[in-house]
């Protein structure tokens, strides 16, 4: 039995042979890719007598598995365009710092949304948030209720600090290791996961300087005991690796490798002044890398060293970061402008491709994450995640004579026609499904307005 065949279109695999299937066709079975193949041998192995198969005509379309943004700040949804062309200091102490305390639950879950929002609309199915505003427990099932409701995966990573005011961390998102212990078990406790995989939790140090060495061993102990994925900022400037030197004697990467952190489960973040040795050393240990080239150009840090990351086989994903550092959530433009900015960095039309694009997006997020068996690729037995892209829905994506081309260089939300997670249609032929769009895009914008206005009165006391 079948519930959907997606039928006549061109299937991108991102299998181990990068197979793209001209007529091809994909089956869906529960929350699973039943079969993917030529369209003609699917539709005479797959007939819909007497079932209640779903047939998807893509023809003149291209499938495309799931991408997966490895690095977001959802609630940051509610911050684009403040404070933008001033850099990272300014950015921080007006937006950020006084944000991380005001956030309510309301506004956590519109935050979600929003972001949600804007990630399945680029094609993107997983997504990883990494929630720093901790002054209440109570905003991270908001988040994660935002998410569920569009019916997107999550890795709902934790945030927690424990210093680092004297270089502008704010006090309120400060916790003791007890309170962190506390928090982050009841989590583990409330989302335990399961066979969906639409829920996982994973540990999230903030700024390795705003984490102890007590912390950070904390959090190497904590990971090992549940084999959670660690995710943090890891060498995003100069000033963050100063900082960790002032509070562990070495730069970020130092710092965590030193308490244990650098390894398979270790997902790094923006990594712009990480230095070869370390690339090489995080390799080898099997850590993983998160790009953010929008948010490291935005933020005037810099470009990440992917010549030196991909040279020494360091698995790479892309991670838009938080909107207010970027302004959206759009996995599209963050893979075109990752790829320019590597070919400008680098004046190599080679440095990072289109297909290191995709890959990156797709099955080495996947590796990233912990999860390139489950999600990452069109392949049977694999998690059902998986878009379709139109490519004559707008004059900017006509015509597409290449299909990693055109998703790379010459793609938009308008392009995103169907987006399957889990089996199940999220957005289907250009309507969401868990919710009514508009009204909660007319709702997020005013629980915005609210949050800036009591930031903007915090600010001014
Ligand atoms: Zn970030």
């Amino acid at each position: 039995m079948a519930d959907y065949i997606i039928s006549g279109g061109t299937v991108v695999t991102m299998n181990a042979d990068r197979d793209i299937i001209k007529a091809g066709a994909v089956v869906l079975e529960g929350d699973k890719i039943k079969a993917v193949g030529p369209d003609r041998k699917i539709r005479r192995d797959y007939s819909p007598a007497g079932g209640t198969v779903e047939i998807i005509d893509a023809a003149e379309k291209i499938v495309f598995p799931g991408l997966i943004n490895t690095h977001v700040h959802s609630f940051q949804t509610l911050l684009k365009g403040l404070e933008t062309d001033t850099g990272l200091d300014r950015w921080l102490t007006n937006v950020i710092t006084p944000s991380v305390a005001e956030v309510n639950e309301q506004e956590a879950y519109y935050g979600a949304v929003l972001s949600g929002l804007d990630a399945l609309r680029s094609g993107t199915t997983t997504v990883t948030d990494y929630q720093y505003a901790q002054h209440m427990y109570e905003l991270n099932p908001a988040v994660v209720k935002g998410f569920r409701d569009l019916g997107l995966r999550l890795v709902f990573a934790r945030g927690f600090a424990d210093t680092g005011v004297q270089f502008g961390a704010n006090p309120a998102e400060l916790e003791s290791i007890d309170v962190i212990d506390d928090g982050t078990r009841r989590l583990v406790r409330e989302y335990p996961g399961d066979e969906s995989r639409l829920i996982m939790i994973a540990l999230a140090p903030s700024a390795v300087w705003m984490c102890t060495p007590e912390l950070l061993e904390w959090a190497a102990a904590f990971s090992r005991e549940y084999g959670l994925l660690v995710t943090s900022h890891i060498a995003e400037t100069d000033y963050d690796n100063e900082c960790s030197v002032a509070v562990h004697g070495r730069g970020d990467f130092g710092a965590c490798e030193q308490h244990g952190l650098i390894n398979e489960r270790m997902l790094m973040v923006h990594c712009v002044r990480l230095r070869e040795e370390d690339v090489r050393r995080a390799a080898e240990k099997g850590a993983a890398f998160s790009y953010n080239p929008v948010s490291n150009m935005y933020l005037a840090s810099g470009a990440a060293p992917l010549r030196e990351i991909l040279r020494h086989g360091l698995t790479g994903s892309f991670g838009t970061d938080g909107a207010a550092s970027n302004n959206s959530n759009d996995m599209l433009e963050t893979m075109k402008a990752g790829i320019l900015q590597a070919k400008s960095f680098y004046r190599d039309p080679q440095a990072f491709t289109a297909m290191n694009a995709l890959e990156y997006a797709a099955i080495s997020g996947a590796r990233a994450l912990g999860l390139e068996d489950q999600i990452g690729s069109i392949e049977t037995g694999k998690k059902a995640d998986l878009f379709i892209f139109n490519p004559s829905a707008s004059a900017k994506s006509t015509p597409c004579h290449e299909p990693v081309a055109g998703l790379a260089y010459a793609s938009d939300s308008r392009n995103i026609e169907t987006v399957f997670v889990n089996g199940r249609p999220v957005l289907l032929n250009n309507t969401v499904t868990g919710l009514h769009e508009r009204t909660a895009i007319q709702a997020a914008g005013e629980a915005a307005r609210r949050l800036v206005e009591r930031m903007r009165r915090s600010l001014q006391l």
